[in-house]
């Protein structure tokens, strides 16, 4: 058991000064006090006094395995550890292929994503890469997602890119349809995660799909949508019509593209377009490739994405561009956990599971996390290390 006392805890709602229990990996009670001295049970406390206390965060988006690969062999980026992510303020995370499906393998991906829950996280994952047809694991998408409790969606799959494999809308609109009776059938979230590259199409094709079916545009979690200015005012019209926007926190530092968009700032300016926080998303893209093509689409530089970016990226709309600590927060836990239906993950309240980040409230650094009860990180340094590590 542990007790984490005194903490300002933030639901993601701001709910004032309290303790915390949590048993079995899961959270028991929120309460003003609670006082378990000299019944007999061993229970950890956690200091928390003044530390803001938030639900474990979620990253939907993450290439667990390496991705790239866009310059040849020599550029496929390496697989994550469990402590980059734990590090990183994550507990929960959704693990995808990306450009290539053909090295990298949906049973390897699974592998993978179980390999970090029994390491201590909580790990999901997306069927397919970029491609359409989506080559998953069973015969269909729709089976991938009714039979394999980890998958819960279909993804990234690439539109609007040069990478693309060019479905056409009826290809596309099928995929959805798959995936959105295959999350009905499981009471699952059955999301498309939609890559959009800098294409002149931008969201055209999901625009399309929605205009000319029954599907809910809410089936769809286009994410990168703040790669350029021209596509993140596409993502403006896409959520004002009710659609979910995913910004994508890791870039390159020494390469910002001209027209790209900061996720910090980008959450302020669709706040500002009057869309509701609860349709936004942040997600890291974490270990895939960031690469950089002139305009003939040739590779001319390679970088990889850092989940630490998630947060940080949290941290400076807070610092820079004044969001409320507990409206910043919702992009990263309790927005992604409702948006990809994750059971008892994304908000603090009993019968949740034990999943926290301790923040210290000067200098907005992640210092404690908790993972279904387990305590990774505390005071900044890491108590559990992957295997391998
Ligand atoms: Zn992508």
């Amino acid at each position: 058991m542990l007790l984490i006392k005194g903490g300002i805890v933030y639901s993601p709602e701001y709910l004032g000064k309290k303790d915390i229990l949590i048993a079995g990996g899961k959270i028991e009670a929120i309460a003003e006090e609670i006082t378990i001295e000299g019944r007999g049970l061993d229970v950890k406390i956690v200091d928390a006094e003044d530390y803001y206390v938030a639900p474990g965060f979620i990253d939907s988006h993450v290439h667990l395995l390496g991705g790239g690969g866009e310059g040849g062999y020599s550029t496929r980026t390496p697989e994550i550890q469990l402590s980059q992510l734990t590090s990183s303020g994550i507990t929960t995370v959704v693990g995808c292929l990306g450009t290539d499906g053909v090295t990298r393998s949906m049973a390897a991906l699974m592998a993978k994503a179980r390999g970090l829950e029994e390491e201590g996280i909580s790990t999901f994952c997306y069927t397919g890469s970029y491609e359409v047809p989506v080559k998953g694991l069973l015969s269909s998408v729709k089976e991938d997602i009714i039979i394999i409790d980890k998958i819960i969606g279909v993804g990234e799959i690439a539109v609007a890119d040069h990478r693309s494999s060019q479905p056409t809308i009826d290809e596309l609109k099928r995929t959805i349809a798959d995936a959105r009776v295959g999350g009905i059938l499981s009471g699952k979230g059955g999301i498309v995660n939609i890559h959009v590259g800098d294409g002149e199409g931008r969201l055209k094709a999901l625009m399309e799909i929605v205009a000319t079916t029954e599907i809910p545009i809410t089936q769809l979690l286009p994410t990168h949508i703040n790669r350029s200015i021209d596509l993140f005012k596409a993502g403006i019209d896409f959520a004002r019509q009710g659609g979910y926007v995913d910004l994508t926190t890791s870039y390159d530092p020494h390469n910002l593209k001209k027209d790209e968009v900061k996720a910090s700032k980008g959450l302020r300016l669709l706040l500002e377009a009057g869309i509701n926080i609860g349709q936004i998303s942040f997600s890291s893209d974490g270990q895939g490739s960031l690469p950089m093509f002139n305009e003939k689409k040739e590779l001319v530089g390679i970088g990889i994405g850092s989940t630490k970016t998630l947060f940080t990226e949290v941290r400076d709309a807070i610092i820079d561009d004044d969001i409320a600590f507990g409206d910043a927060i919702r992009v990263i836990t309790e927005n992604p956990a409702r948006i990809l239906k994750l059971k008892d993950k994304g908000r603090l309240a009993a019968g949740m599971d034990g999943d926290l980040v301790l923040i210290s409230p000067d200098r907005l650094e992640i210092d404690t996390v908790i993972a279904k009860g387990r305590i990774m990180l505390e005071g900044g340094s890491l108590l559990v290390r992957g295997t391998f590590e």
